[in-house]
């Protein structure tokens, strides 16, 4: 069965957002773990844990998607900036042990900010190298972006030059966003084939761990980040449910990070699970 969901909001806490995402026809979700600007996180409440994980098993919702807040740079030059990433990473990855095992988390890399790319990778794997444990159960996704501004991870030779440098890279994935990669200038509309053969020969597709399916409002290339409804952008619905159909995709998570309301995101959700049937 597709496994597919949105970005749901938390603030309701986790047995809420279950019935949520339930409520739309997903079978999984994406949520913010603090505020997506940053701030504190919301202390966990663990009878709220407890219905949320009872939920999980008895509708088979076999995996969700925390997305650390998108305002932390590993990257950044201000030693204070990497040491809030780095101080937000490690809680997350500790409150995401306490929420539900064996889950994902995902993260942008982080922007060199003028440092260069080079300097830039090695003041993000610095960081993984002190948060990410042997023993942790969650799985670390770095997700592809689009490359605007000085954003690291446009290109799948970056995200891989940062798993060549982790110390214990059991615990780390990718999530590729559809948005991201086809403004970065990856083809995924009239060559998904070789996208996909390039990440592999790269990447290796064994750390693909999620999607982000988003429809661009911005054309191939442009290295912009504007997410757009599935349909009413430049990669198109046709595209997206092929790659949504791909046999090599089969059994990864996929999160609607559209610009919706709950019933647009019922209707694209519904469009998906219909056409691959
Ligand atoms: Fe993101
Ligand atoms: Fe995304
Ligand atoms: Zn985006």
């Amino acid at each position: 069965m597709l496994i597919i969901g949105a970005h749901l909001s938390i603030s309701k806490g986790f047995e809420h957002i279950a019935q949520e995402a339930l409520s739309i026809g997903a079978n999984t979700f994406q949520f913010f773990t603090r505020n997506p600007r940053g701030g504190k996180a919301k202390d966990l409440d663990s009878n709220d844990l407890i219905q949320f994980r009872s939920t999980c098993q008895k509708h088979d919702i076999p995996i969700c998607l925390a997305h650390a807040p998108y305002t932390i740079n590993p990257a950044a030059e201000n030693p204070q900036t990497r040491s809030f990433a780095e101080q937000t990473l490690k809680e997350d990855l500790s409150r995401m042990e306490q929420i539900s095992k064996n889950q994902l988390y995902n993260f942008h890399p982080g922007s060199h900010v003028g440092q260069g790319i080079e300097q830039g990778i090695s003041l993000i794997t610095e960081i993984l190298n002190r948060i990410i444990k042997p023993e942790q159960t969650t799985t670390l996704l770095l997700e592809t972006m689009s490359g605007k501004g000085s954003e690291i991870g446009s290109r799948f030779e970056e995200i891989q030059e940062i798993i060549n440098r982790i110390q214990i890279p059991e615990h780390i994935g990718v999530c590729l966003d559809t948005c991201h990669v086809y403004s970065a200038g990856y083809d995924i509309v009239s060559n998904l084939e070789a996208v996909l053969e390039e990440f592999d020969k790269i990447i290796g597709l064994n750390r693909l761990k999620a999607i982000h399916l988003n429809d661009s409002l911005t054309p191939f290339n442009s290295h912009k980040d504007r997410h757009a409804k599935i349909g009413e952008g430049s990669i198109g619905a046709d595209a997206l449910l092929h790659l949504v159909s791909h046999p090599l995709l089969k059994n990864i998570p996929f999160y609607l990070e559209t610009p919706n309301d709950l019933q647009g995101w019922a209707q694209e959700i519904a469009f998906f699970r219909e056409k691959t049937q």
